[in-house]
Protein backbone atom coordinates (compact mmCIF):
# COMPACT_ATOMS: atom_id res chain seq x y z
CA UNK A 1 0.00 0.00 0.00
CA UNK A 2 1.57 3.17 -1.28
CA UNK A 3 1.04 6.23 1.60
CA UNK A 4 0.28 9.12 -0.11
CA UNK A 5 1.73 11.68 2.65
CA UNK A 6 5.10 9.87 2.57
CA UNK A 7 6.85 12.31 0.50
CA UNK A 8 5.35 15.28 2.45
CA UNK A 9 5.85 14.74 5.77
CA UNK A 10 8.53 16.75 7.59
CA UNK A 11 10.78 14.37 9.42
CA UNK A 12 9.89 14.65 13.19
CA UNK A 13 13.49 14.34 14.92
CA UNK A 14 14.73 12.31 17.76
CA UNK A 15 14.59 14.28 21.10
CA UNK A 16 17.58 14.63 23.11
CA UNK A 17 16.29 13.53 26.02
CA UNK A 18 14.14 10.57 25.93
CA UNK A 19 11.14 9.62 28.86
CA UNK A 20 11.94 6.51 31.29
CA UNK A 21 9.04 4.72 30.49
CA UNK A 22 7.75 3.87 26.98
CA UNK A 23 4.12 2.77 26.87
CA UNK A 24 4.12 -0.92 25.14
CA UNK A 25 1.22 -0.30 23.19
CA UNK A 26 -0.78 -3.28 21.41
CA UNK A 27 -4.32 -3.92 20.39
CA UNK A 28 -6.81 -6.33 17.99
CA UNK A 29 -7.36 -3.49 15.47
CA UNK A 30 -5.83 -0.16 14.46
CA UNK A 31 -8.47 1.38 16.41
CA UNK A 32 -8.03 -0.40 19.26
CA UNK A 33 -4.63 0.91 19.01
CA UNK A 34 -5.04 4.01 18.40
CA UNK A 35 -8.15 4.51 21.27
CA UNK A 36 -5.55 3.67 23.98
CA UNK A 37 -2.89 5.94 22.27
CA UNK A 38 -5.33 9.28 22.23
CA UNK A 39 -6.63 7.91 25.77
CA UNK A 40 -2.84 7.97 27.15
CA UNK A 41 -0.84 9.81 25.59
CA UNK A 42 -0.67 12.69 27.53
CA UNK A 43 0.59 10.60 30.41
CA UNK A 44 2.55 8.44 28.25
CA UNK A 45 4.86 11.17 25.51
CA UNK A 46 6.87 8.20 24.55
CA UNK A 47 4.79 4.88 22.94
CA UNK A 48 5.71 2.07 20.99
CA UNK A 49 3.01 0.97 18.34
CA UNK A 50 3.79 -2.96 18.31
CA UNK A 51 2.36 -3.34 15.01
CA UNK A 52 3.27 -7.43 14.88
CA UNK A 53 0.34 -7.53 16.74
CA UNK A 54 -1.93 -6.08 13.94
CA UNK A 55 -3.51 -8.22 11.23
CA UNK A 56 -2.35 -5.76 8.67
CA UNK A 57 0.20 -3.59 10.02
CA UNK A 58 0.21 -0.85 6.92
CA UNK A 59 -2.92 -0.30 6.97
CA UNK A 60 -2.77 1.29 10.55
CA UNK A 61 -0.20 3.64 9.26
CA UNK A 62 -2.58 6.50 8.31
CA UNK A 63 -4.02 6.06 11.34
CA UNK A 64 -0.91 6.52 13.40
CA UNK A 65 0.33 9.54 11.23
CA UNK A 66 -2.76 11.31 12.17
CA UNK A 67 -2.21 10.62 15.63
CA UNK A 68 1.17 12.21 15.78
CA UNK A 69 0.70 14.68 13.56
CA UNK A 70 -2.11 16.23 16.03
CA UNK A 71 0.29 14.38 19.35
CA UNK A 72 3.52 16.45 17.84
CA UNK A 73 4.89 15.89 21.76
CA UNK A 74 4.84 11.99 21.10
CA UNK A 75 7.76 10.36 20.76
CA UNK A 76 6.99 7.00 19.15
CA UNK A 77 8.48 3.66 18.43
CA UNK A 78 7.31 0.86 15.65
CA UNK A 79 8.17 -2.50 15.92
CA UNK A 80 6.87 -5.31 14.01
CA UNK A 81 8.74 -8.24 15.14
CA UNK A 82 8.70 -11.69 13.18
CA UNK A 83 6.52 -14.48 14.43
CA UNK A 84 9.87 -16.57 13.77
CA UNK A 85 11.99 -14.49 16.69
CA UNK A 86 9.24 -14.24 19.17
CA UNK A 87 6.73 -11.57 17.82
CA UNK A 88 4.03 -12.20 15.48
CA UNK A 89 4.28 -10.61 12.35
CA UNK A 90 3.86 -13.49 9.61
CA UNK A 91 4.70 -11.91 6.63
CA UNK A 92 8.71 -11.76 5.24
CA UNK A 93 11.74 -10.10 6.13
CA UNK A 94 10.74 -8.02 2.79
CA UNK A 95 7.94 -6.56 3.82
CA UNK A 96 9.05 -6.50 7.98
CA UNK A 97 11.79 -3.68 6.68
CA UNK A 98 8.81 -2.00 4.51
CA UNK A 99 6.46 -1.83 6.95
CA UNK A 100 9.16 -0.39 9.39
CA UNK A 101 10.41 2.15 6.61
CA UNK A 102 6.91 3.34 5.82
CA UNK A 103 6.08 3.78 9.79
CA UNK A 104 8.92 6.30 9.49
CA UNK A 105 7.21 7.99 6.81
CA UNK A 106 4.47 7.99 8.88
CA UNK A 107 6.33 9.98 11.94
CA UNK A 108 7.41 7.07 13.74
CA UNK A 109 11.04 8.37 15.13
CA UNK A 110 12.61 5.23 16.02
CA UNK A 111 12.28 1.48 14.73
CA UNK A 112 13.24 -1.68 16.06
CA UNK A 113 14.58 -4.53 14.25
CA UNK A 114 15.23 -7.46 15.51
CA UNK A 115 18.63 -9.17 15.38
CA UNK A 116 17.22 -11.99 13.53
CA UNK A 117 16.08 -9.79 10.85
CA UNK A 118 19.04 -7.41 10.68
CA UNK A 119 21.17 -9.97 9.95
CA UNK A 120 19.32 -11.46 7.16
CA UNK A 121 18.95 -8.46 5.85
CA UNK A 122 21.41 -6.35 3.22
CA UNK A 123 23.56 -4.58 5.34
CA UNK A 124 22.44 -1.81 2.98
CA UNK A 125 18.60 -1.75 3.83
CA UNK A 126 19.54 -1.81 7.58
CA UNK A 127 21.63 1.20 6.31
CA UNK A 128 18.74 2.96 5.09
CA UNK A 129 16.59 2.41 8.02
CA UNK A 130 18.93 3.97 10.28
CA UNK A 131 19.64 6.58 7.43
CA UNK A 132 15.93 7.77 7.96
CA UNK A 133 15.28 6.87 11.50
CA UNK A 134 16.59 6.36 14.85
CA UNK A 135 17.36 2.40 14.81
CA UNK A 136 17.34 0.05 18.09
CA UNK A 137 18.52 -3.43 17.03
CA UNK A 138 17.20 -5.90 19.80
CA UNK A 139 17.83 -8.93 21.19
CA UNK A 140 15.66 -11.12 23.16
CA UNK A 141 16.03 -14.43 25.53
CA UNK A 142 12.85 -15.88 26.41
CA UNK A 143 14.36 -18.59 28.41
CA UNK A 144 17.29 -17.07 30.45
CA UNK A 145 19.56 -14.74 31.24
CA UNK A 146 23.10 -15.31 29.61
CA UNK A 147 25.72 -14.83 27.74
CA UNK A 148 25.50 -10.71 27.67
CA UNK A 149 28.54 -9.34 27.11
CA UNK A 150 28.99 -11.84 23.99
CA UNK A 151 25.90 -11.19 22.66
CA UNK A 152 26.30 -7.43 22.94
CA UNK A 153 29.50 -7.85 20.71
CA UNK A 154 27.47 -10.06 18.05
CA UNK A 155 25.05 -7.26 18.21
CA UNK A 156 27.69 -4.53 17.81
CA UNK A 157 28.12 -5.70 14.21
CA UNK A 158 25.15 -3.87 12.99
CA UNK A 159 25.21 -0.34 13.01
CA UNK A 160 22.37 0.98 15.27
CA UNK A 161 21.62 4.17 17.50
CA UNK A 162 20.33 1.71 20.55
CA UNK A 163 20.86 -2.02 21.03
CA UNK A 164 18.12 -3.32 23.17
CA UNK A 165 18.87 -6.71 25.41
CA UNK A 166 15.82 -8.54 26.92
CA UNK A 167 16.11 -11.72 28.20
CA UNK A 168 14.25 -14.17 31.06
CA UNK A 169 14.79 -14.01 34.83
CA UNK A 170 14.20 -17.49 35.99
CA UNK A 171 16.36 -16.30 39.25
CA UNK A 172 16.03 -13.28 41.14
CA UNK A 173 20.14 -12.91 40.61
CA UNK A 174 19.90 -12.89 36.87
CA UNK A 175 18.30 -9.04 37.36
CA UNK A 176 22.05 -8.19 39.05
CA UNK A 177 23.50 -9.98 35.99
CA UNK A 178 21.49 -7.34 33.98
CA UNK A 179 22.47 -4.64 35.71
CA UNK A 180 26.13 -5.26 35.70
CA UNK A 181 25.82 -5.40 32.21
CA UNK A 182 24.14 -2.22 31.67
CA UNK A 183 26.34 -0.44 34.11
CA UNK A 184 30.22 -1.74 32.77
CA UNK A 185 28.26 -1.42 29.07
CA UNK A 186 25.91 1.85 29.39
CA UNK A 187 28.82 4.32 29.05
CA UNK A 188 30.05 2.92 25.74
CA UNK A 189 26.65 2.49 23.90
CA UNK A 190 23.35 3.15 24.40
CA UNK A 191 21.52 0.48 25.94
CA UNK A 192 18.12 -0.71 26.95
CA UNK A 193 18.00 -3.70 29.18
CA UNK A 194 15.77 -5.20 31.16
CA UNK A 195 14.63 -9.31 32.45
CA UNK A 196 11.67 -10.77 31.13
CA UNK A 197 9.19 -12.75 33.51
CA UNK A 198 8.09 -11.87 37.36
CA UNK A 199 11.28 -12.47 38.87
CA UNK A 200 12.65 -9.08 36.69
CA UNK A 201 11.08 -6.57 38.09
CA UNK A 202 13.94 -5.67 39.58
CA UNK A 203 15.55 -4.56 36.33
CA UNK A 204 12.42 -2.89 35.15
CA UNK A 205 12.09 -0.26 37.73
CA UNK A 206 15.97 0.00 38.32
CA UNK A 207 17.55 -0.67 34.86
CA UNK A 208 16.96 2.83 33.94
CA UNK A 209 19.67 3.80 37.37
CA UNK A 210 21.83 1.25 36.08
CA UNK A 211 22.25 2.90 32.43
CA UNK A 212 19.45 2.02 30.39
CA UNK A 213 18.36 4.63 28.14
CA UNK A 214 14.37 3.95 29.16
CA UNK A 215 12.19 0.89 29.95
CA UNK A 216 8.72 -0.43 28.64
CA UNK A 217 5.90 -0.03 30.61
CA UNK A 218 2.56 -1.91 29.41
CA UNK A 219 -1.01 -0.52 29.34
CA UNK A 220 -2.48 -2.33 31.99
CA UNK A 221 -2.50 -5.43 34.35
CA UNK A 222 -4.47 -7.42 31.55
CA UNK A 223 -3.11 -5.66 28.77
CA UNK A 224 1.06 -6.63 28.46
CA UNK A 225 3.50 -7.25 25.55
CA UNK A 226 6.12 -9.09 27.55
CA UNK A 227 5.88 -11.44 30.85
CA UNK A 228 6.66 -9.41 33.96
CA UNK A 229 5.64 -6.13 32.79
CA UNK A 230 4.58 -3.76 34.76
CA UNK A 231 2.06 -0.85 33.85
CA UNK A 232 3.61 1.99 33.06
CA UNK A 233 0.89 4.11 35.72
CA UNK A 234 2.58 1.23 38.49
CA UNK A 235 5.69 2.05 37.29
CA UNK A 236 5.62 5.75 37.66
CA UNK A 237 3.54 6.24 40.32
CA UNK A 238 3.88 2.88 42.96
CA UNK A 239 7.90 2.54 41.84
CA UNK A 240 8.74 6.14 41.03
CA UNK A 241 10.93 5.48 38.38
CA UNK A 242 11.12 8.73 37.33
CA UNK A 243 13.03 9.29 41.11
CA UNK A 244 15.27 6.07 41.01
CA UNK A 245 18.32 7.58 41.42
CA UNK A 246 21.83 6.27 42.73
CA UNK A 247 20.54 7.16 46.16
CA UNK A 248 18.31 5.61 46.47
CA UNK A 249 17.72 2.82 48.82
CA UNK A 250 15.89 -0.60 47.22
CA UNK A 251 13.39 -2.73 50.00
CA UNK A 252 11.12 -5.48 49.20
CA UNK A 253 9.06 -8.11 50.10
CA UNK A 254 10.25 -11.92 50.14
CA UNK A 255 8.39 -15.03 49.31
CA UNK A 256 7.00 -17.67 47.04
CA UNK A 257 4.48 -16.65 45.91
CA UNK A 258 4.21 -13.27 46.20
CA UNK A 259 1.96 -11.64 43.35
CA UNK A 260 -0.80 -10.55 45.42
CA UNK A 261 0.96 -8.98 48.09
CA UNK A 262 0.18 -5.90 49.26
CA UNK A 263 3.24 -4.81 50.45
CA UNK A 264 4.39 -2.78 47.67
CA UNK A 265 1.03 -0.57 47.77
CA UNK A 266 1.48 0.04 51.45
CA UNK A 267 5.09 0.38 51.52
CA UNK A 268 5.46 2.67 48.52
CA UNK A 269 2.93 4.70 49.88
CA UNK A 270 4.56 5.73 53.10
CA UNK A 271 8.16 6.00 51.37
CA UNK A 272 6.28 8.60 48.92
CA UNK A 273 4.43 10.26 51.74
CA UNK A 274 7.46 10.67 53.90
CA UNK A 275 9.96 11.38 51.31
CA UNK A 276 11.72 8.92 51.42
CA UNK A 277 14.45 8.17 48.29
CA UNK A 278 13.60 4.44 48.22
CA UNK A 279 11.36 1.47 46.61
CA UNK A 280 10.16 -1.45 47.73
CA UNK A 281 9.70 -4.33 45.47
CA UNK A 282 7.81 -7.83 45.14
CA UNK A 283 10.47 -10.22 44.86
CA UNK A 284 9.47 -13.71 43.97
CA UNK A 285 12.23 -15.67 45.56
CA UNK A 286 12.10 -19.62 44.68
CA UNK A 287 15.26 -20.07 46.97
CA UNK A 288 16.88 -17.85 49.76
CA UNK A 289 20.14 -18.77 48.59
CA UNK A 290 19.10 -16.64 45.47
CA UNK A 291 17.65 -14.06 47.55
CA UNK A 292 20.74 -13.72 49.95
CA UNK A 293 22.88 -13.15 46.88
CA UNK A 294 20.85 -10.63 45.57
CA UNK A 295 20.62 -8.22 49.07
CA UNK A 296 24.29 -8.67 48.69
CA UNK A 297 24.76 -7.67 44.66
CA UNK A 298 21.56 -4.98 44.38
CA UNK A 299 22.30 -4.64 47.10
CA UNK A 300 18.90 -4.28 49.60
CA UNK A 301 18.52 -2.16 52.12
CA UNK A 302 15.16 -3.92 53.76
CA UNK A 303 13.30 -7.02 53.18
CA UNK A 304 10.07 -7.92 54.60
CA UNK A 305 9.96 -11.60 55.01
CA UNK A 306 7.04 -13.77 53.92
CA UNK A 307 5.42 -17.39 53.76
CA UNK A 308 7.69 -19.89 53.40
CA UNK A 309 10.83 -18.04 54.24
CA UNK A 310 9.85 -16.69 58.31
CA UNK A 311 11.89 -19.35 59.72
CA UNK A 312 13.79 -20.81 56.85
CA UNK A 313 15.99 -17.34 56.91
CA UNK A 314 17.12 -17.22 60.54
CA UNK A 315 20.39 -19.50 60.11
CA UNK A 316 21.20 -16.38 57.31
CA UNK A 317 20.71 -13.71 59.71
CA UNK A 318 23.93 -11.99 61.77
CA UNK A 319 21.95 -11.46 64.37
CA UNK A 320 18.46 -10.81 65.81
CA UNK A 321 16.14 -8.98 67.99
CA UNK A 322 14.43 -10.67 71.09
CA UNK A 323 11.46 -11.13 69.79
CA UNK A 324 12.59 -13.01 66.99
CA UNK A 325 14.55 -15.46 69.25
CA UNK A 326 11.27 -16.00 71.17
CA UNK A 327 8.95 -16.41 68.18
CA UNK A 328 11.35 -18.51 66.24
CA UNK A 329 10.30 -16.37 63.34
CA UNK A 330 11.78 -13.17 61.50
CA UNK A 331 9.80 -11.15 59.16
CA UNK A 332 11.94 -7.75 58.68
CA UNK A 333 15.57 -7.95 57.53
CA UNK A 334 17.95 -4.84 57.24
CA UNK A 335 20.80 -4.81 56.00
CA UNK A 336 23.21 -3.11 57.63
CA UNK A 337 26.16 -1.01 56.44
CA UNK A 338 28.97 -3.60 56.42
CA UNK A 339 26.95 -6.34 54.67
CA UNK A 340 25.52 -7.75 58.07
CA UNK A 341 21.77 -8.94 58.09
CA UNK A 342 19.50 -8.17 61.62
CA UNK A 343 16.40 -9.53 61.60
CA UNK A 344 13.47 -8.87 63.77
CA UNK A 345 9.67 -9.49 63.91
CA UNK A 346 7.46 -6.92 64.02
CA UNK A 347 4.46 -9.02 63.96
CA UNK A 348 4.13 -8.10 67.86
CA UNK A 349 3.88 -4.51 66.83
CA UNK A 350 1.42 -5.59 64.34
CA UNK A 351 -1.26 -7.41 67.25
CA UNK A 352 -0.67 -4.57 70.26
CA UNK A 353 -0.65 -1.64 68.35
CA UNK A 354 -4.32 -1.74 67.04
CA UNK A 355 -5.13 -3.65 70.44
CA UNK A 356 -3.46 -0.76 72.67
CA UNK A 357 -5.29 1.88 70.82
CA UNK A 358 -8.92 0.44 72.22
CA UNK A 359 -8.23 -0.80 75.55
CA UNK A 360 -5.67 -1.43 78.30
CA UNK A 361 -3.86 -5.04 78.00
CA UNK A 362 -2.63 -5.24 81.12
CA UNK A 363 -4.49 -8.37 83.07
CA UNK A 364 -6.54 -8.38 80.09
CA UNK A 365 -7.91 -11.74 79.41
CA UNK A 366 -7.45 -13.23 75.96
CA UNK A 367 -8.18 -16.30 74.00
CA UNK A 368 -5.69 -16.31 71.20
CA UNK A 369 -7.04 -19.31 68.38
CA UNK A 370 -4.28 -20.99 66.42
CA UNK A 371 -0.62 -21.69 67.38
CA UNK A 372 1.44 -20.82 64.21
CA UNK A 373 3.67 -17.94 63.66
CA UNK A 374 1.00 -15.42 63.96
CA UNK A 375 -0.48 -16.80 66.92
CA UNK A 376 2.91 -17.16 68.97
CA UNK A 377 3.28 -13.52 68.39
CA UNK A 378 0.29 -12.51 69.73
CA UNK A 379 0.58 -15.03 72.64
CA UNK A 380 4.37 -13.65 73.22
CA UNK A 381 2.97 -10.00 73.08
CA UNK A 382 0.29 -9.77 75.10
CA UNK A 383 2.41 -11.90 77.74
CA UNK A 384 4.62 -8.99 77.32
CA UNK A 385 2.30 -6.46 78.16
CA UNK A 386 0.63 -8.06 81.31
CA UNK A 387 -2.19 -10.15 79.91
CA UNK A 388 -3.73 -13.37 80.86
CA UNK A 389 -3.45 -15.69 77.98
CA UNK A 390 -5.29 -18.63 76.96
CA UNK A 391 -4.83 -20.53 73.89
CA UNK A 392 -7.02 -22.85 71.76
CA UNK A 393 -5.48 -24.64 68.82
CA UNK A 394 -7.02 -27.09 66.67
CA UNK A 395 -4.35 -29.94 67.31
CA UNK A 396 -4.16 -29.66 70.90
CA UNK A 397 -0.32 -31.10 71.38
CA UNK A 398 1.15 -27.99 69.83
CA UNK A 399 -0.96 -25.44 71.91
CA UNK A 400 -0.08 -27.27 74.99
CA UNK A 401 3.46 -27.21 74.06
CA UNK A 402 3.65 -23.23 73.52
CA UNK A 403 1.60 -22.46 76.50
CA UNK A 404 4.41 -24.02 78.47
CA UNK A 405 6.77 -21.98 76.67
CA UNK A 406 4.98 -18.44 76.55
CA UNK A 407 3.16 -19.24 80.24
CA UNK A 408 0.02 -18.87 78.98
CA UNK A 409 -2.48 -21.42 79.49
CA UNK A 410 -4.89 -23.90 76.66
CA UNK A 411 -8.43 -24.20 77.32
CA UNK A 412 -10.58 -26.89 75.54
CA UNK A 413 -13.47 -25.55 73.28
CA UNK A 414 -16.28 -26.44 75.55
CA UNK A 415 -15.05 -24.20 78.19
CA UNK A 416 -15.14 -21.13 76.38
CA UNK A 417 -17.85 -20.19 77.84
CA UNK A 418 -16.99 -20.58 81.93
CA UNK A 419 -14.51 -17.65 80.90
CA UNK A 420 -15.78 -13.91 80.43
CA UNK A 421 -12.75 -13.09 77.46
CA UNK A 422 -11.77 -9.04 77.09
CA UNK A 423 -10.33 -10.29 73.35
CA UNK A 424 -10.52 -12.55 71.36
CA UNK A 425 -7.69 -12.98 68.38
CA UNK A 426 -8.54 -15.03 65.90
CA UNK A 427 -5.13 -16.11 64.37
CA UNK A 428 -5.84 -19.04 62.39
CA UNK A 429 -6.55 -18.49 58.77
CA UNK A 430 -10.18 -20.00 58.54
CA UNK A 431 -12.44 -17.58 56.81
CA UNK A 432 -9.94 -16.20 54.67
CA UNK A 433 -11.11 -15.47 51.03
CA UNK A 434 -14.35 -14.50 51.34
CA UNK A 435 -15.90 -17.90 52.98
CA UNK A 436 -18.65 -18.00 55.56
CA UNK A 437 -16.39 -20.05 57.57
CA UNK A 438 -15.97 -18.86 61.14
CA UNK A 439 -13.08 -20.14 63.69
CA UNK A 440 -16.24 -19.89 66.29
CA UNK A 441 -19.97 -20.43 66.80
CA UNK A 442 -21.86 -17.57 66.94
CA UNK A 443 -22.71 -18.13 70.86
CA UNK A 444 -18.73 -18.64 71.39
CA UNK A 445 -18.19 -15.06 70.58
CA UNK A 446 -18.39 -12.95 73.30
CA UNK A 447 -15.93 -10.34 74.21
CA UNK A 448 -15.06 -6.71 74.29
CA UNK A 449 -12.80 -6.76 71.41
CA UNK A 450 -12.70 -9.35 68.60
CA UNK A 451 -9.60 -9.23 66.44
CA UNK A 452 -9.40 -11.07 63.46
CA UNK A 453 -5.89 -11.28 61.89
CA UNK A 454 -7.29 -12.36 58.57
CA UNK A 455 -7.53 -9.35 56.31
CA UNK A 456 -8.75 -10.67 53.37
CA UNK A 457 -11.89 -10.07 53.02
CA UNK A 458 -11.75 -6.93 55.21
CA UNK A 459 -14.32 -8.11 57.20
CA UNK A 460 -14.67 -11.64 57.88
CA UNK A 461 -17.40 -13.65 58.98
CA UNK A 462 -15.85 -13.74 62.50
CA UNK A 463 -16.03 -9.68 62.71
CA UNK A 464 -19.83 -9.58 60.84
CA UNK A 465 -21.55 -12.00 63.29
CA UNK A 466 -19.02 -9.81 66.98
CA UNK A 467 -20.19 -6.39 64.89
CA UNK A 468 -23.76 -7.71 65.42
CA UNK A 469 -23.62 -8.44 69.05
CA UNK A 470 -22.45 -4.61 68.94
CA UNK A 471 -18.61 -6.12 69.97
CA UNK A 472 -15.84 -3.99 68.79
CA UNK A 473 -13.56 -5.32 66.23
CA UNK A 474 -10.31 -5.20 64.79
CA UNK A 475 -9.95 -6.11 61.00
CA UNK A 476 -6.85 -7.40 59.93
CA UNK A 477 -5.99 -4.66 57.46
CA UNK A 478 -5.01 -3.33 61.18
CA UNK A 479 -2.29 -5.90 61.66
CA UNK A 480 -0.98 -5.56 58.46
CA UNK A 481 -0.41 -1.95 58.64
CA UNK A 482 1.05 -2.15 62.17
CA UNK A 483 3.54 -4.67 61.12
CA UNK A 484 4.66 -2.77 58.12
CA UNK A 485 4.61 0.53 60.03
CA UNK A 486 7.28 -0.90 62.37
CA UNK A 487 8.90 -2.25 59.63
CA UNK A 488 8.92 1.34 57.91
CA UNK A 489 10.42 2.90 61.39
CA UNK A 490 13.15 0.40 61.63
CA UNK A 491 14.33 0.74 58.19
CA UNK A 492 13.94 5.02 57.98
CA UNK A 493 13.99 5.67 61.61
CA UNK A 494 10.73 8.28 60.67
CA UNK A 495 7.10 7.69 61.75
CA UNK A 496 5.60 6.04 59.90
CA UNK A 497 1.82 7.56 58.05
CA UNK A 498 0.12 4.50 59.36
CA UNK A 499 -3.10 6.42 58.43
CA UNK A 500 -2.32 6.86 54.44
CA UNK A 501 -0.94 3.47 54.66
CA UNK A 502 -4.08 2.30 55.95
CA UNK A 503 -6.33 3.75 53.21
CA UNK A 504 -3.86 2.76 50.38
CA UNK A 505 -4.52 -1.27 51.68
CA UNK A 506 -8.31 -0.99 51.85
CA UNK A 507 -7.97 0.63 48.64
CA UNK A 508 -6.34 -2.04 47.56
CA UNK A 509 -8.36 -4.85 48.75
CA UNK A 510 -11.61 -2.92 47.55
CA UNK A 511 -10.24 -2.92 44.22
CA UNK A 512 -9.09 -6.65 44.22
CA UNK A 513 -12.62 -7.83 45.43
CA UNK A 514 -14.25 -5.61 42.37
CA UNK A 515 -12.04 -6.88 40.12
CA UNK A 516 -12.99 -10.80 41.26
CA UNK A 517 -16.11 -10.19 41.40
CA UNK A 518 -16.27 -8.72 37.53
CA UNK A 519 -14.48 -12.12 37.02
CA UNK A 520 -16.83 -14.09 37.98
CA UNK A 521 -19.68 -12.46 36.58
P1 LIG B 1 0.49 -20.99 60.44
O1 LIG B 1 1.81 -20.84 61.10
O2 LIG B 1 0.34 -21.91 59.30
O3 LIG B 1 -0.55 -21.44 61.58
C1 LIG B 1 -1.88 -21.66 61.28
C2 LIG B 1 -2.64 -21.97 62.55
O4 LIG B 1 -4.01 -22.02 62.21
C3 LIG B 1 -2.27 -23.32 63.18
O5 LIG B 1 -2.36 -23.20 64.56
C4 LIG B 1 -3.35 -24.24 62.62
O6 LIG B 1 -3.69 -25.28 63.49
C5 LIG B 1 -4.53 -23.31 62.55
N1 LIG B 1 -5.47 -23.73 61.51
C6 LIG B 1 -5.23 -23.83 60.18
N2 LIG B 1 -6.33 -24.23 59.53
C7 LIG B 1 -7.29 -24.38 60.48
C8 LIG B 1 -8.67 -24.77 60.43
N3 LIG B 1 -9.27 -25.08 59.28
N4 LIG B 1 -9.35 -24.81 61.58
C9 LIG B 1 -8.76 -24.49 62.76
N5 LIG B 1 -7.48 -24.13 62.88
C10 LIG B 1 -6.75 -24.06 61.74
O7 LIG B 1 -0.06 -19.58 59.94
P2 LIG B 1 0.26 -18.14 60.57
O8 LIG B 1 1.43 -17.55 59.89
O9 LIG B 1 0.25 -18.26 62.03
O10 LIG B 1 -1.01 -17.29 60.04
C11 LIG B 1 -2.32 -17.52 60.56
C12 LIG B 1 -3.27 -16.52 59.94
O11 LIG B 1 -2.92 -15.20 60.33
C13 LIG B 1 -3.26 -16.52 58.40
O12 LIG B 1 -4.57 -16.34 57.94
C14 LIG B 1 -2.45 -15.30 58.05
O13 LIG B 1 -2.83 -14.74 56.81
C15 LIG B 1 -2.83 -14.37 59.19
N6 LIG B 1 -1.79 -13.36 59.41
C16 LIG B 1 -2.15 -12.07 59.24
C17 LIG B 1 -1.24 -11.07 59.43
C18 LIG B 1 -1.66 -9.66 59.25
O14 LIG B 1 -0.79 -8.80 59.09
N7 LIG B 1 -2.95 -9.36 59.29
C19 LIG B 1 0.09 -11.39 59.81
C20 LIG B 1 0.43 -12.74 59.99
C21 LIG B 1 -0.53 -13.71 59.78
P3 LIG B 1 -2.90 -26.69 63.51
O15 LIG B 1 -1.77 -26.52 64.45
O16 LIG B 1 -3.93 -27.65 63.98
O17 LIG B 1 -2.46 -26.95 62.10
Amino acid sequence: MALAFSSIVAPRFLPMRLPRVCLALSGDSAEDMLAIAESMARDNPFIEFRLDYLKQPLAALPNIHRFLETHQYVTAIVTCRRADNGGKFKGSLASQLDVLAKAHAAGCQILDLEIQSALKAKPEAVARLRSRAGLIVSFHDFHATRKLDETLEKMLKIPADFYKVVTTATTLSDNASMMKFLQTQSDKHALIGLCMGEQGIISRVLGVRAGSVFTFGAVSADLKTAAGQVSARDLRSIYRIEQVDAATRIYGVAGDPIEHSLSPVIMNTALRRENVNGVYLPLHAKTLKDLIHCVREIPLHGLSITMPYKQAILPYLDNTDAHTAKIGACNTVVRGQEGKLYGFNTDIAGVLRPLEQRLSIENAKVLVLGAGGAARAAVFGLKERGAEVWILNRTAVKDQKFARQAKARTIKRADLRKIAFDIIVNATPVGMGNTRDCPLKDQEIQARVVFDMVYDPVETHLLQVARAKGIAVIPGVEMFVQQAARQFEIWTGKPAPAGDMLRAVTIALQDRAAAQKQQKS
